[in-house]
């Protein structure tokens, strides 16, 4: 510990495979800093991770929401849902409780905004996503009637680029696969009112995205901190996951397997926490992985092929692969950062989840996109067109493209280029975060701004 401060700051994550664990390594370096930390939790996917994190107190609302209101709900009214009933019980919480100085919530988790500014608190928003991400969410609200249109009309306007957000086109704009256009209009205008907070923090460098930072730093009038990558940082700590299969499944294995593999031979595919594959596409993936004859570690999360339970249907020349080679291995869950870091791992076909863009990209592992949801087609274009350490495949999958797509990744001068890129960039995120690069500094400047709130 450096030095006692003894600022109280509250911290609420959402509670979400692909944002917690960042909120926590940032929790961890202010922990680190002197700052006293409680995280306030919701029960809905509460998994106890305390003991993972001495030092830092953490406290749970009963906000009553379970996996089947998920279900029913949907992804967007769900998170609509878990913000409406936990604002009162938040307040209740703090009404209680004398001794918060600061808080930083996370942008999915509104809620504490009105509490805050009831109780006189000073606050922060975190972003577990790219500053684009936000400034894109903003112009989607203002263009939405472009995707309202039908047809060829539809089709050229999806192409333009948007005015005075080069290099985005409309179709890169962050659409949802979880509901409808106006529900996800009500989310983005809650998540994206940001008023009241003294400063915005995002996991991303300015090494990323200095073309983005003055834009974001406009529209919102208030200091831009670019932290990350934030499990770069020497404080960071490794959060279980949220899925009990997940942290009980003997994924080590896979480690093992690869170390049996040749350096950069390996493609290693996994679609995050949330992406769902339709069976036919899963079919095509499969079989084109086995055409494409490179070694591939491949995770299948269960429940995530539309349509089907079990891998027991797959084509026979698939499940002989993965059961009687040493070409394939499957797992539902693996530890990414171990694995992407692996000397074996020479490409990832991934949905390009934010998360997982800064894990390739700290790895220094060029990517396949296939963007499912939202702002994953954001990042889709910041991999492909502004840091070209990838390649997007669109449309329609079938066994062929997958085949050509994998070896383009893995093999020829291509392959060569890109993997040269991604190990500059590698190079230009791990100088970020050491003392003297900009998410470093960026970190500095929010301790002195909370300390001074
Ligand atoms: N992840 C993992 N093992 C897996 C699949 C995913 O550890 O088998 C982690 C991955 O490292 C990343 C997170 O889950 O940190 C997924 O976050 P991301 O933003 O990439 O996608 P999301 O799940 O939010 O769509």
């Amino acid at each position: 510990m450096d030095e006692i401060l003894q600022k109280r700051v509250l911290m609420i994550p959402a509670p979400f495979e692909g944002h917690l664990p960042s909120m926590m390594n940032l929790a961890s370096f202010l922990s680190s800093k002197g700052f006293a930390i409680t995280i306030v939790r919701t029960q809905y996917n509460f998994y106890d991770i305390s003991a993972d994190f001495p030092g830092i107190n953490f406290f749970t609302i009963d906000d009553g929401l379970t996996e089947s209101d998920m279900s029913s709900l949907g992804l967007l009214d769900f998170i609509l849902e878990l913000n409406s009933l936990c604002e009162p019980l938040l307040k209740e919480f703090l009404t209680h409780k004398d001794d918060v100085d600061f808080i930083i919530h996370d942008e999915f988790v509104y809620f504490p905004r009105q509490v805050a500014q009831d109780l006189n608190l000073p606050k922060m928003v975190f972003s577990a996503s790219s500053a684009a991400t936000s400034i894109s969410r903003c112009m989607l609200m203002e263009n939405q009637d472009k995707w309202l249109l039908h047809g060829e009309e539809a089709r050229s306007k999806l192409e333009e680029l948007v005015p005075k957000f080069h290099p985005f086109r409309y179709k890169d704009l962050p659409v949802t696969a979880y509901g409808s256009m106006e529900r996800l209009m009500l989310l983005y205008r809650n998540v994206s009112k940001r008023d009241t907070s003294s400063g915005i923090i995002h996991n991303s460098s300015n090494c990323l995205e200095n073309l983005f930072t003055s834009a974001a730093e406009d529209t919102w009038g208030v200091p831009v901190y670019l932290v990350g990558p934030l499990h770069m940082t020497d404080s960071a700590t490794t959060c279980p996951s949220l899925f009990e299969e997940e942290r009980n499944c003997n994924n080590l294995n896979c480690l093992r397997w690869l170390d049996k593999q040749g350096k950069n031979s390996v493609i290693y595919i996994s679609m995050g926490s949330l992406a769902m594959t339709q069976k036919e596409e899963f079919v095509e993936m499969a079989m084109g992985l086995v055409q494409s004859n490179q070694p591939f570690l491949w995770v299948i999360r269960p429940g995530s092929i539309t349509g089907q339970n079990s891998l027991d249907s797959l084509p026979e020349q698939f499940s002989q692969t993965v059961t009687h080679g040493d070409k394939a291995f499957v797992v539902s869950w693996a530890p990414q950062k171990e694995v992407l870091r692996h000397r074996a791992v020479g490409g990832f076909w991934n949905h390009c989840g934010w998360n997982s863009c800064l894990e390739s990209i700290s790895s220094g592992v060029p990517m396949i996109c296939r963007p499912y949801s939202g702002d994953q087609r954001v990042n889709t274009r910041l991999m492909t067109h502004v840091w070209q350490t990838a390649f997007e495949v669109e449309g329609e999958l079938d066994r062929k493209i997958v085949e050509t797509s994998v070896r383009k990744l893995m093999v020829g001068d291509e392959s060569k280029k890109m993997r040269k890129r991604a190990t500059e960039l590698k190079k230009l995120v791990e100088d970020s975060v050491s003392i003297g690069g900009s998410s470093y500094g960026a970190l500095m400047s929010l301790v002195d701004s909370i300390m001074s709130s």
